[in-house]
């Protein structure tokens, strides 16, 4: 599989937003050509949020990333949107596309770009949707995969969210690790510069997708990162790029080592225990989250009672602060187990009315 780290040394995607000119390009490519990367990116045809702002050249920047592949021998990487740039990249020899994050929510449009691809079996790149649903990442993958492509790879570049936040795109790791567990196969890299939208945060975003055993990156490397035409914000220069890649530790994901595997595998015995004792806890919690339904049904009280709410949220703060647990992650987990508790006291007051109401709704479209 193209995409997949090889030798542990992870897959390596570098080269400006935009092909701004035949000398950018080249430049840029004759750099990174040099420093063994494994295949050389530019946008042609750029989905700019506001209109007015650079676009691209289109197809007449095409040559020139041939030229870089005459030149430098690297191969070419190009986002397509639709299925006349798909026939035109191919035309022009492109190797490698790439779905970007405004197209992968559009079903239309993915399916519009698969069966352009049909026949061809060029390799392609699912970028993530720009909102967080992983339905909608794997379903542009599997129609791209249905037209018969056979290398395909997912590039996890963040997420939009309304939030301010450091990063450009929220990376949200639950949803990429998500994909990984259920498309195990599959090649997933890590677009560090759409992530971050800064310089600054570019190596400590690469490292942690190389730790969660991604197997590759994407980065955006201009020769003149303050002058570029599109996201000049976060590219860097091919040398800084090049300081970057060599600062990166890559682990491996296993080891044969004997003594490793059995220290490891008590480790995990342990966390086992403790996660069916946390299973137990939650089971012993929602019996008296039941206990109370009923109390407060023969009293007429309602389930939701704010203020008890807050001080059960004030309490788990302060308690999880002492014991190093972050904020973050105590509001996600009591929030969770007090909606599970609600349910849990609806069920019982429904009951008693004779109502029955589904506990917990999901609902999903397709
Ligand atoms: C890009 O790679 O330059 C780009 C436009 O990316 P995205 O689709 O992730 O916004
Ligand atoms: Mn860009």
């Amino acid at each position: 599989m193209l995409f997949a780290k090889k030798d542990n040394r992870p897959f390596l995607i570098a080269g400006p937003c935009s092909a701004e000119t035949e000398e950018q390009v080249l430049e840029t490519a004759r750099d990174l050509a040099g420093m063994g990367i494994d295949l050389f990116r530019a946008g042609v045809w750029k989905p700019r949020t506001r209109p007015g702002a650079f676009e691209g050249n289109g197809a007449i920047a095409l040559p020139w990333l041939r030229r870089v592949k005459q030149e430098t021998g690297l191969r070419t990487t190009i986002e397509v949107a639709n299925g006349n740039q798909v026939y035109e990249a191919l035309k022009h020899g492109v190797d490698v596309l790439w779905i970007g994050a405004r197209s992968t929510v559009n079903p239309f449009s993915v399916q519009e770009i698969a069966d352009a691809l049909r026949g061809v079996d060029v390799p392609v790149l699912v970028k993530n949707p720009v909102n967080p649903d992983l339905d909608l990442w794997i379903g542009a993958i599997e129609r791209v995969q249905n037209a018969g492509v056979t290398q395909v790879g997912a590039i996890h570049r963040g997420f939009s969210a309304y939030a301010k936040s450091k990063f450009r795109n929220a990376p949200y790791w639950e949803i990429p690790i998500e994909l990984r567990r259920r498309m195990p196969g599959l090649p997933l890299i890590c677009d560090n510069s759409h992530i971050c939208g800064n310089r600054e945060d570019l190596l400590e975003v690469a490292q942690q997708a190389l730790d969660l055993n991604y197997d590759g990156l994407m980065t955006e490397v201009h020769p003149t990162p303050d002058e570029a035409w599109s996201d000049a914000k976060q590219q860097i220069t091919p040398s800084v790029y090049a300081e970057l890649a060599s600062r990166l530790v890559v682990r491996r994901e296993t080891t044969d080592n004997i003594e490793f595997l059995e220290n490891i595998e008590n480790l995990r015995h342990k966390i086992d225990e403790i996660d069916l004792d946390l299973l137990n806890l939650l089971a012993r919690r929602m019996r008296v989250a039941e206990d109370i339904g009923r109390y407060k049904l023969r009293n007429n009280i309602s389930i939701l009672q704010t203020t008890r709410w807050n001080e059960i949220l004030e309490k788990g703060f302060a308690q999880g602060r002492e014991r190093g647990l972050n904020e973050t992650f105590i509001e996600k987990f009591l929030s969770a187990v007090h909606q599970e508790s609600i349910a849990h006291q609806q069920e019982v007051m429904h009951a008693a009315d004779g109502k029955t109401i589904p506990v917990q709704t999901t609902t999903t479209h397709g």
